[in-house]
């Protein structure tokens, strides 16, 4: 992937765009996979980075939900399991299987949560992960060697899967740009054009990095803006009732002691009645997440300090290392677009489901549902659009579409592992220069070809994008990441030709991002 290339596709693209999709998270990415691999004519634009907003901040879970099968929701958790199989089958190199062990510390709640889970494995049927089943006190010490034992009786071990959310993004941009679609970062669709029927037919675009503006014509304007759903709605309908009811949930990131071994721990009612997570995540430990309704939605969304006490308090229930904030390597939030419900103030009891609806003014709105859906949700919106759009009719594709990166055993990459197929070639980068071979820094694996690659050939413009997003620095380890940034720099202004001065404004972005993940 290569933005000039992409801006050359772009110029040189005749006509209306059968679709244009707006925002490039998981669910519009999705979207610019199935239209393009359909072979219809797709263009992306994106206002920041490609995962920039919520798709790079999920617990990392490719699952059914076992939390909906609580509420009763089998549809919905039916249809993840089939996805989540899915993506396990088409990106193999980036979605594992994990155990996760329910821990039961009262009598009743190794067959109560015994028999929940077989129904969960059940409703698999042949996309199933593995059987659950009741652990001893003792097997469940193995797999969890730093539980808490005070009281600890035994536990349940499902099998879900864990996978790592902005690669997976990156990826399937390169995948939906393999099919043909054109995908532009830092893109921000600044108004919306409209025929004499006030059918919305094309996006007014600004670039952010140069400022200049265009315009491009579609047959269907397609709305992913996730947590923004409704600023894009107001710009189609000024007077339109929003439909998001936007949900912050954070997550606590500490080094891979607190939870040693390599299966989670799922706490299935913390005090507050939802489910919360401790998981293995490439080499440390990621705890979370809550569930806080706010006003509005932030691109960069910060913590708030009664949600990094909740994940505190409840995480020192479980673990036999009370984690403190001092332990705390990086803190990230992100905003879940739910999709209203009434008056709810409830955000926990909203529907995951997505939501599909055709405005009057004819652009298409897809919000709602989660991260492991996303294909799904992508099949369904682009049906309605090819309707809506009089495109000729042509089946969706994806169900069986590898993601770029694809390899069946990547795994031998060691920590390479994430880039599948493209790992050998970051090898070569390390082999043809040994500079760029070594960690970049003691703390984390991350080398400077890798940074090189993103910036050649995954379109990262800036040093956050590297270190959050390409690379996972930022969120396991915001301090380490900060201290990466002056290579991180330099090696991006030799790839991008930055000058000294924009070298520095980048490190000065970064770090007032990198703030955010600090504990404080
Ligand atoms: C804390 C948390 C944990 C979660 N955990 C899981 C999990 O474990 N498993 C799971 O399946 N799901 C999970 N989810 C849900 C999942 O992450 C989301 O459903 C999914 O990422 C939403 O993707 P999206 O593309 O709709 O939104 P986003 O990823 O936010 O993408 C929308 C994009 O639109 C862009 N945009 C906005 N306005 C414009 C504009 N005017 N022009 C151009 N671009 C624009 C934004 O910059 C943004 O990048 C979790 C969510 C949260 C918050």
């Amino acid at each position: 992937m290569n933005r000039a290339e992409m801006y050359r596709r772009l110029r040189s693209h005749g006509g209306p765009w059968d679709l244009i999709v707006v925002g490039g998270g998981a669910t519009g990415v999705g979207v610019a996979i199935d239209g393009a691999s359909r072979g219809y004519d797709v263009l992306l634009v994106e206002q920041s980075d490609f995962g920039k907003g919520t798709s790079s901040r999920s617990t990392k879970l490719a699952h059914g939900g076992v939390r909906y099968l609580e509420q009763g929701n089998v549809s919905l958790v039916m249809e993840a399991l089939r996805e989540r199989g899915l993506m396990l089958q088409n990106a193999p190199h980036l979605v594992r299987n994990l155990g996760f062990v329910v821990p039961n510390y009262d009598w009743w709640e190794a067959p109560f949560y015994g028999i929940g889970l077989k129904l969960y494995n059940l409703l698999a049927g042949k996309y199933g992960f593995g059987d659950s089943r009741i652990l001893s006190r003792e097997e469940t010490l193995e797999r969890l060697p730093t539980i808490n034992t005070g009281g600890l009786r035994g536990g349940v071990i499902y099998f879900d899967g864990q996978f790592d959310d902005s690669r997976m993004l990156i990826n399937l941009a390169a995948t939906a740009a393999e099919q043909g679609a054109v995908l532009i970062n830092y893109a921000q669709v600044i108004g919306l054009l409209k025929d004499n029927d006030a059918f919305v037919n094309g996006v007014a675009v600004r670039d952010m990095e140069t400022g200049e503006e265009f315009e491009a014509a579609a047959k269907v304007v397609i709305n992913a803006t996730g947590p923004f759903t409704d600023d894009l709605r107001r710009k189609a309908e000024p007077d339109t009732q929003p439909m998001i009811a936007p949900s912050q949930g954070i997550h606590l990131v500490f080094d891979g002691s607190f939870l040693a071994g390599d299966n989670a721990i799922m706490v299935p009612h913390t005090s507050d009645g939802r489910v919360m997570f401790a998981l293995p995540w490439h080499g440390h430990t990621l705890v979370g997440t809550t569930d806080t309704p706010v006003a509005e939605a932030a691109l960069e969304p910060v913590a708030q300090e009664q949600e990094i006490e909740f994940v505190l308090g409840t995480a020192s229930l479980y673990l036999a290392k009370k984690p403190t904030r001092g332990d705390v390597t990086s803190i990230f939030a992100g905003i879940r677009p739910l999709v209203r419900a009434g008056d709810s103030a409830n955000t926990a009891a909203l529907s995951r489901g997505h939501t599909i609806r055709i405005e009057n003014s004819g652009m298409v709105t897809i919000c709602g549902g989660k991260w492991t859906t996303y294909r799904h949700m992508a099949e369904d919106c682009v049906n309605q659009a090819a309707i809506l759009g009089r495109l000729e009719e042509r089946p969706c594709v994806t169900g069986h579409l590898n993601i770029h990166g694809f390899h069946s055993s990547a795994a031998r990459f060691g920590r390479l592992s994430v880039y599948g197929s493209d790992a050998p070639a970051i090898e070569k980068l390390g082999e043809a220069d040994p500079s760029l071979a070594g960690p970049l820094h003691g703390a984390l694996p991350y080398s400077a070809a890798e940074v090189v690659w993103a910036a050649r050939e995954e379109m990262a413009r800036t040093v956050e994008d590297v270190l959050a997003r390409r690379t996972r620095a930022l969120f396991l380890n915001a301090r380490a990441a900060i201290e990466m940034a002056p290579r991180v720099a330099a090696l991006m202004a030799r790839e991008l030709g930055w000058n000294a001065a924009r070298e520095q404004a980048q490190l000065q972005a970064f770090h007032e991002t990198a703030h955010g993940f600090l504990p404080g």
